[in-house]
């Protein structure tokens, strides 16, 4: 309430910058946000807007914003960044975003958070939710198609949920494959670079994260009862694996709206090869209210488009985390 001079009551806000992230985030807490956070959409409790994302006619850059709110846990705010390419010239990370949260209740800012780290923990967090509802309980194979910043994230969090034997990797730029080796090898686990054809014959689990704009993986060389996480597609026009696989797989993804429109199923969808009604919520799964993998020769693919909800749950977990540490810096506003 104002106070008698019509001052109203300080805010203050939290900051949480890029550099404190890593010393606050763990992948397991970002696993519990992402989980959290896909169950409470499926319930209808939680809802992403519509994504805004511009080539903005400077730099070089893709800007936007993705947003939401999440009445369970009240998470509301939104995440803002691009892609600068020329950043890594002046010595910074390409991609580049923060997070703004703001309370609930009043609509006063609450904390501005790096969204860099989040980034990626959140989107490995994705696919290792999906592996850990989806896969086949006794996948040993892991096969990796990406070598780029994303792709060793993604193979922890995936190690995280089965007890994986090998991991094989493919790349479109070879010489990347260095990150996937030393990520395996420090994950204890051999790695073998090989084809496309043979990761399909060999992969219980494949994890796709390139910026392709062509199908990489093609629906014939799958095994039954692979679970393929397509995580690179977020953006119309890219795409990672061929359109029919889709109609192969029971297909999963993190929210419909984005899967048919930015995701790997807008492929599919403008096809005609399958229906928005054939796409399910990971969310469900986790809810009991779909069965999630029926069998051990079906094929499942879970279309990770990346929702502003993760962001804002991964976001909240490390305010949280940065107040119970003492670490926590707050300016007035
Ligand atoms: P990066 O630039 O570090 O790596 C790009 C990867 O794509 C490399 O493996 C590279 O070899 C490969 N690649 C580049 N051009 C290719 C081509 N023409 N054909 C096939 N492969 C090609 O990028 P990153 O940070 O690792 O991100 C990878 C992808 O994941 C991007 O498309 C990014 O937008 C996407 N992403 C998705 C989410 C999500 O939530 N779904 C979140 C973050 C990033």
């Amino acid at each position: 309430m104002a106070d008698g001079n019509g001052a109203m009551p300080a805010n203050l806000v939290t900051i949480v910058p890029e550099g404190e992230i890593a010393g606050l985030m763990t992948p397991e807490a970002a696993f519990d946000a992402v989980e959290a956070t896909f169950a409470a959409m499926a319930t209808g409790a939680a809802y992403n807007f519509p994504v805004i994302r511009e080539a903005i006619g400077h730099a070089d850059a893709l800007y936007g914003f993705k947003s939401g709110f999440d009445r369970d846990s009240l998470a509301m705010g939104l995440k803002s960044g691009g892609y600068w390419p020329g950043n890594e010239a002046k010595g910074l990370t390409n991609h580049q975003s923060t997070v703004i949260l703001f309370d609930a209740d009043t609509g006063r800012v609450k904390a501005l958070v790096g969204g860099n780290l989040l980034t990626a923990l959140r989107t490995a967090a994705a696919s290792a939710v999906s592996i850990k509802h989806l896969a086949r309980p006794d996948a040993k194979v892991l096969g990796m198609i990406g070598a780029g910043h994303q792709s060793a994230f993604q193979m922890r969090a995936a190690a995280s949920q089965r007890r994986f034997e090998k991991v094989i990797g493919w790349n479109y730029h070879p010489e990347m494959l260095s990150r996937l080796e030393d990520t395996a090898s420090e994950l204890g686990l051999p790695f073998e670079a090989v084809s496309l054809e043979d990761m399909g014959a060999q992969a219980d689990v494949i994890i796709t994260i390139t910026s392709s704009f062509a199908p990489q993986l093609m629906a014939d060389w799958v095994n039954p009862g692979t679970h393929i996480s397509c995580m690179g597609t977020d953006t119309k026009g890219k795409q990672e694996v061929e359109a029919a696989l889709l109609a192969r797989a029971t297909v999963f993804t993190d929210e419909i709206a984005q899967s048919v429109s930015i995701g790997e199923a807008q492929h599919a969808i403008a096809a005609g090869l399958i229906a928005e009604s054939d796409i399910a919520e990971i969310g469900a799964v986790i809810n009991g209210t779909h069965p999630g993998r029926s069998s051990d020769d079906e094929i499942t693919l879970f279309d990770g488009t990346g929702v502003g909800l993760q962001d804002l749950a991964v976001a909240a977990k490390v305010v949280e985390l940065a107040e119970a540490k003492g670490v926590a810096a707050h300016v007035p506003f």
